[in-house]
């Protein structure tokens, strides 16, 4: 599944937060793209991460009760 020209999967899983954030350089996020485009085991990770990304922004966007956020997200933390 890999072609020469292509990031390996581990690059791509460590630009992955990049990515999403859109803080890549247009060429590193342009492979990022390509390799998910192909990559069938990469692309449910972004699809989760990219979910778990909008989410904090929903979450961030709006009024929240004190500590909820960190509640929340050592819960994540404790179930990944
Ligand atoms: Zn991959």
């Amino acid at each position: 599944m890999t072609k020469p020209d292509m990031i390996s999967c581990a690059t791509a899983l460590a630009r992955l937060w990049a990515f999403i954030d859109g803080e890549l350089e247009p060429a590193s996020e342009a492979e990022v793209q390509a390799h998910l485009h192909v990559c069938r085991r990469c692309y449910p990770q972004f699809d989760f991460q990219h979910a778990y990304f909008q989410a904090m922004q929903r979450l961030a966007s709006r009024p929240e009760p004190a500590g909820l956020r960190s509640a929340t997200l050592s819960r994540i933390h404790a179930a990944g």
